[in-house]
């Protein structure tokens, strides 16, 4: 079967003629139906070798839907025929965070040679994927793929940094969101739809801001010297309630305790690397606190899902055939992509 492999450090991932796996023991095999591209992926493939611990080589994605092929001979509880989703960031599989369906915050996760699936182990760049075992699937029935797809990282991912926060979400508060991309425009969707909050927007790209305000973001602005101060003018001078920085590199991380109201909330989801530096007495605002929320839990992944086929949140998506990868790469690179890059097999 083709799949998309990641080779060598540094380098673009190349398409590969590999085996189609047989399933074993507890293993799902799922004919891949869709896989989105991450901003992720694009981290992963520009990192230096050592950065992160996986192996190489591996097959790339890590968003998948699809329908199962075929089934261990000790699996359990889902059939041949099945449209799934793949809930990504495997854990141990052992310990009490695993078993609760929270793979993302595996008491092991230092010790093991991947994030997930297309993430240091075999993902759904590829006509099948490998899945070791049927907890790491989510049914779907009859979701688009291309819809089911991106909700497995940046539906989860969003709804578990908004779920982390919801304390600080009620009526009358008020959540900036910057990086309106994949992960950002659901973002803004599900605070809509699970929030009392009003959403500010921030980005580089005015058709990011476009995508902001189809989601529903009730303002949206670019980044420029003074933004900081037009977030604020918005919430009468007082700053905001939250913010959640999908892109994390040290402008957008001080932009985000600069529109901060004492006791605020700061979600870094995005990997750009940045640092903010921690000090008392300090500038950053009193009682703010910070997280660094990673991917989402199982149980999650059930609720954005069940989000998206009640209609609340919607992904928007382009489409590309899984031979013209490397184009969909390029134009994410470039931010030429609208909301997420979905891959199909051709
Ligand atoms: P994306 O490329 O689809 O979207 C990023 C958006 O940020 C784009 O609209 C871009 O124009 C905007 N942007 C770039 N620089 C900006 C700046 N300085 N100020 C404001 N906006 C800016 O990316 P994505 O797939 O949505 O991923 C977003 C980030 O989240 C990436 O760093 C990715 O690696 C990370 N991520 C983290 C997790 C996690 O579990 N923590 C999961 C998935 C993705
Ligand atoms: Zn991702
Ligand atoms: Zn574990």
């Amino acid at each position: 079967m083709r799949a998309l492999r990641l080779t060598a450090w540094g380098e673009p991932p190349a398409p590969a003629e590999v085996e189609r796996p047989v399933p074993r023991g507890a293993e799902v095999l799922v004919r891949v139906e869709a896989t989105g591209l991450c901003h992720s992926d694009l981290h992963v493939m520009a990192a230096a070798a050592g950065a992160l611990p996986y192996r190489l080589p591996f097959t790339l994605g890590h968003e998948v839907a699809g329908r199962i092929a075929a089934l261990g001979p000790g699996t359990d509880g889902v059939r041949a025929g099945d449209r799934v989703v793949l809930y990504g960031p495997w854990g141990c599989g052992t310990c009490d965070r695993c078993d609760a369906g929270r793979d993302n915050y595996c008491d092991r996760r230092d010790t093991l040679a991947w994030h997930g699936a297309g993430l240091g182990r075999d993902g759904g760049m590829a006509e099948y994927v490998l899945v070791p075992s049927a907890r790491h699937l989510v049914p779907i029935d009859d979701l688009p793929a291309d819809q089911a797809a991106p909700l497995s990282d940046a539906g989860l991912t969003s709804y578990h940094a908004v779920a982390g926060l919801r304390h600080a979400l009620g009526k009358g508060s008020t959540t900036a969101v910057i990086g309106v991309g994949g992960l950002g425009h659901l973002a803004v969707q599900i605070l809509r739809a699970t929030t009392g909050s009003r959403v500010l927007a921030v980005d580089v790209r005015e058709d990011a801001l476009a995508l902001a305000d189809r989601s529903g973001a009730d303002f949206g602005t670019l980044v420029r010297a003074d933004t900081a101060r037009v977030l604020k003018a918005r919430t009468g001078g007082a700053g905001v309630d939250a913010v959640l920085d999908f892109v994390g590199t040290t402008q957008t991380l001080e932009l985000a305790v600069g529109v901060l109201r004492p006791g605020g909330e700061l979600a870094v989801v995005g990997s750009g690397g940045g640092r903010l530096a921690v000090s008392k007495p300090g500038v950053l605002p009193p009682g703010f606190r910070l997280s660094l929320p990673f991917w989402g839990t199982r149980p999650e992944l059930a609720e954005v899902v069940a989000l998206a086929r009640s209609g609340a949140i919607h992904v928007e998506t382009e489409h590309f055939p899984l031979s013209a990868a490397p184009e969909a790469i390029a134009r994410l690179r470039r931010g030429r992509v609208r909301g997420r890059a979905v891959l199909v097999p051709d």
